[in-house]
């Protein structure tokens, strides 16, 4: 759920957007947010593991302050 405070689950950057909300009968029952530092987008919804910090598997979140650590596996088409 949303508390006016999100962090993102990824790389705890706090320029998160929020992108959408679903609604029934007028009353929001999700979000989805975006981090504008590493591009993460999730839902509010999602479990635990994947959008609570604490809980992520550290394997798969990221800092951005260390981009030489993330090679590029594809190059992007010029
Ligand atoms: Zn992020």
């Amino acid at each position: 759920m949303s508390t006016g405070m999100e962090v993102c689950p990824r790389c705890r950057g706090t320029e998160v957007e929020m992108q959408y909300q679903g609604k029934e009968d007028g009353r929001v029952i999700w979000s989805i947010l975006h981090c504008r530092r590493c591009s993460f987008s999730w839902r509010d919804s999602e479990p635990p593991e994947s959008i609570v910090p604490e809980k992520r598997d550290p394997f798969f979140n990221v800092n951005p302050d260390d981009i030489n650590r993330y090679p590029i596996v594809l190059a992007p088409t010029p």
